[in-house]
């Protein structure tokens, strides 16, 4: 079969930004390039056409630039487990380009393991096949619930081994994202009192993510909003980041940087994964807190922009302060949507927080239990089902006003997510040639509210010996 050749309609932008903004720089070559996995559905999205195996392969893993690509590190900042730490930057990602589909919309092309940079410090700049895999099933699992999301392009392997603990195979991600723009992004230039590179960064971001917005505080707002929104989608999945430093915290509102990140199997509310999350800031229960933590730093940060310091302060604040509510609101919808209700009344946060305590008691399966509601099987979810059937009765009792319960819950509880077992069981799996499993989880992912039968064996809990109990970093 012929190919054409692949075309990558790149219209960029970000380096057109004054030279500070980033370091232009290639990638660093791999001996062996394989393709592991290219989104063919994203990249006709994106208006890419064309490509041959091997020439996709030569260019996602950076061996060849594709025409009009110009590739940058971007330089930012941010607070790593709440340390400030000002140089920061793409330490082994590059920014290739931008696309403009025929959706109009535009998109960063970023490879991800693709070597050296000036904001490497210590790294190699490199990633091994394990977070690549998993970043790219989780970030496509997570476009497929429909939560905002960074998604992935493709995966190929390097044919050059990754020094971490042990020799690692490595690989390279490309990474498709509304922007890579971040809450550090400001923080950089605010550390650096570089006020004319703030204000080129502050109308940028409003010109391509927020037409709308009024000024500082306008993006403020909207960013507030946007996060608001996607941590309750987080919550309602039981979705744990892992590490939400302001530099993991992008302001378009998508889920980037997917590191020790893990989906709650039993519920707790203060569940943590990550190995090195040792207080929990980054826990389950936590992230409606961090993330107005986050929003307090970019408030911060954009506080130089703002003409009247003591009107500004009073503004940024009441902005900040505002944003628990939002959350909340959004989260109660999130919520009810998963339990039948609609319309949300008085009284229905008791009905959502009474099911959650049962489930923290009876050590259920979020996922699972969610996903039950409804049927015969729901109750043994429960280690003591006795317990749930009066909140059953009073929630049958409550859904006699909802009409529609039953497609909306299907709707909003999906039955099939990237379990932390089988993520692990596709890692080892695939550092060992086999990437079975990783393509048979990508498949089973694209459905996710499906109760397909032949993925049933997805949808088992762990059983304690699979239990996962740490995750570790992405590096
Ligand atoms: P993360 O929290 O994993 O997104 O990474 C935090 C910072 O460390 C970013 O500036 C990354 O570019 C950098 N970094 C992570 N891993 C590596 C690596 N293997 N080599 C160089 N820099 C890295
Ligand atoms: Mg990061």
């Amino acid at each position: 079969m012929t190919q054409d050749p692949l075309v990558i309609p790149f219209d960029n932008s970000y380096n057109q930004l004054p030279a500070r903004f980033y370091t232009r720089l290639d990638p660093e070559p791999v001996p062996a390039p394989s393709l592991i996995a290219f989104n063919r559905q994203l990249a006709r999205d994106m208006g890419i056409t064309g490509g041959s195996d091997a020439e996709l392969e030569a260019v996602f893993s950076g061996n060849t630039m594709p025409k009009a690509a110009l590739p940058i590190a971007q330089v930012y900042s941010g607070h790593q487990f709440g340390q400030y730490n000002p140089y920061l930057g793409d330490g082994r990602a590059l920014l290739l380009g931008e696309t403009l589909g025929q959706d109009q919309k535009r998109r960063d092309i970023q490879l991800k393991g693709s070597g050296r940079t000036p904001y490497s410090r210590g790294g190699d700049g490199r990633a091994w096949l394990g977070p690549v895999l998993r970043e790219y099933l989780v970030s496509e699992a997570m476009h497929h619930m429909g939560i905002a999301t960074t998604r992935a392009l493709a995966a190929v392997a390097t044919g050059a081994p990754v020094l971490r603990e042990t020799a690692l195979p490595g690989a390279v991600l490309t990474r498709v994202a509304d922007s890579h723009i971040r809450v550090g992004t400001f923080q950089f230039f605010a550390a650096q009192r570089d006020i004319d590179g703030l204000k080129t960064l502050l109308e940028y971001t409003i010109a391509r993510h927020y037409p709308q917005a009024d000024g500082a505080l306008g993006l403020l707002k909207a960013v507030i909003e946007a996060q608001a929104k996607l941590i309750a989608q987080w919550m309602g999945v039981g979705f744990i980041h892992g590490v939400m430093n302001t530099d993991n915290c992008q302001i378009a509102g998508q889920t980037i940087d997917y590191g020790p990140c893990a989906f709650l199997d039993r519920y707790h509310p203060m569940r943590v994964y990550s190995s090195i999350d040792y207080a929990g800031r980054y826990a389950y229960g936590n992230q409606p807190n961090i993330i107005v933590w986050n929003m307090a730093q970019l408030a911060t940060a954009l506080m130089p922009l703002m003409p009247d310091t003591d009107a500004g302060i009073s503004t940024f604040t009441a902005a900040v302060h505002a944003m628990p509510k939002q959350i909340d609101r959004y989260q109660r919808a999130v919520f009810a949507a998963k339990i039948g209700i609609s319309a949300p009344k008085a009284g229905d946060n008791a009905l959502i927080g009474d099911l959650l305590a049962l489930m923290a008691d009876g050590q259920a399966d979020f996922t699972n239990s969610f996903r039950a509601l409804g049927t015969v099987v729901a109750r043994d979810q429960f280690l003591e089902p006795d317990k749930f059937d009066h909140w059953q009765e009073r929630w049958q009792h409550r859904l006699d006003q909802e009409p529609d319960a039953e497609s909306v819950m299907a709707r909003s509880n999906p039955s099939i997510i990237p379990r932390n077992h089988r993520i692990e069981e596709m890692i080892s799996a695939a550092t060992n040639g086999d990437y079975a499993p990783f393509h048979r989880l990508l498949s089973a992912i694209k459905a996710p509210y499906s109760d397909a039968p032949e993925f049933a064996d997805l949808r088992r809990p762990p059983s304690a010996e699979e239990e996962i109990e740490a995750t570790f970093c992405g590096t």
